[in-house]
């Protein structure tokens, strides 16, 4: 079976280290390694539209917004499908025939569901478009016949959610002869990366929140975001014992600190460890930490930062890769859709079979 990549991101804002932590960083990577046969990467524009759809500017000017932060990062639409979610209508379709597989009460407990409820204080006046969404991200991943999802923490439930409704059609449908895949979810190999905290040490860094240091921030502005950050608030004096629970600027050193990185900026400590061990027993301020972490930063988005400014020359060039992709992203969801159809005896006119026994029963 071909192994298969999709994943995607809301243009709702500019992307994050969160993102770059619990996804990009890996995409890349899978991307770089040869092991997949098909990379599709897509901004989901109608997804972002079920929670903002008193905004449609907002989710339309940062869609080149995300496609400069893909490509930065060293998405290659040479090896990688780049796309837009509603450009491919084939989604909508599926979208509708997986409805019937999926009940109320199991959406309502979708967990991940039920936080970004709260989070947006929707209560009673949940769009049903925002409230199915798992049901349309079902059809994204299911339409390219993705093996492989690579994602944050928070996407679990999702992916859980799919691989039912799957399971239920093809059970449903297509027993003998399985039409679609049950994803995998890839999640990050390290707990920090699973869902970076904001910089204010709320539970996630989110677009949503303003609680961001985005891929494409200045130097300074990054560095001024670090040096505000939320540590431990026991931590009163540098002689005092520190607490690393909760502490953002650990929980983003655990995320971004490679071995190397003391040699070059913190040759007095072995590694991250013994960093750590130095911070908890006292003796180590908050500001040298946030040095360190301010330098591991820089020298993760300097590069990102470049070859943002080299592609920003150009923004129709980006708008014709999207354009392209989302053309090859669609006649791979036809097809899917075609199958689909067909498992489900809606393909009237392509079965010669039924139309001549009906002809002969009447006929005869
Ligand atoms: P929004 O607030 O609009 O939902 P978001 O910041 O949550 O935006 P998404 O576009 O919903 O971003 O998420 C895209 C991908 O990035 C998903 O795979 C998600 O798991 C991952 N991701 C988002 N935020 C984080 C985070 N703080 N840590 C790790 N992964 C994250
Ligand atoms: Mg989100």
């Amino acid at each position: 079976m071909s192994k298969i990549i999709l994943t995607g991101d809301r243009p709702t804002g500019r992307l994050h280290i969160g993102h770059y932590a619990g996804s990009l960083r890996r995409r890349v990577e899978l991307q770089n390694s040869g092991e997949y046969d098909k990379t599709y990467i897509m901004i989901a524009d109608a997804q972002a539209l079920t929670d903002n759809m008193d905004n449609p500017e907002k989710v339309r000017e940062n869609i080149i917004e995300v496609a400069l932060d893909y490509m930065s990062c060293g998405l290659d639409p040479e090896k990688s499908t780049l796309f837009i979610q509603s450009q491919i209508s084939e989604l909508c379709e599926l979208t509708f025939y997986y409805m019937d597989l999926v009940t109320v009460s199991r959406l309502q407990r979708n967990p991940t569901v039920k936080s970004e409820i709260q989070m947006r204080n929707f209560e009673a006046s949940i769009p049903v478009g925002f409230f199915t969404y798992p049901i349309s991200q079902a059809a994204d991943i299911t339409a390219f016949k993705a093996t492989t999802v690579p994602v944050g923490g928070d996407q679990l439930p999702m992916i859980e959610q799919c691989r039912e409704i799957v399971h239920r059609f093809n059970s449903q449908y297509a027993p003998d002869k399985p039409v679609l895949v049950e994803p995998e979810a890839l999640l990050p190999q390290n707990e920090a990366c699973m869902r970076l905290p904001g910089t204010d040490g709320k539970a996630k860094m989110s677009k949503s929140l303003g609680n961001c240091i985005y891929l494409s921030d200045p130097a300074d502005e990054v560095s001024k975001k670090i040096m505000s950050m939320y540590t431990d608030p026991l931590h009163l004096q540098v002689s005092d014992p520190g607490h690393l629970e909760g502490n953002t600027v650990f929980t983003y050193l655990d995320a971004f600190c490679k071995p190397e990185h003391f040699e070059r900026y913190m040759p007095d400590h072995a590694n991250l460890d013994e960093l750590k061990e130095h911070y908890q027993r006292g003796g180590l301020g908050d500001v040298k930490v946030k040095r360190f972490l301010d330098k591991i930063m820089q020298e993760t988005l300097d590069p990102i930062r470049a070859r943002r400014k080299e592609l920003e020359k150009d923004i129709p060039a980006i708008y014709e890769i999207l354009k392209k992709g989302s053309e090859v992203a669609r006649q791979a969801a036809a097809q899917t859709l075609s199958d689909v159809k067909s498992a489900m005896r809606i393909n009237y006119f392509e079965d010669m079979e039924m139309i001549r026994r009906q002809s002969e029963k009447y006929n005869a």
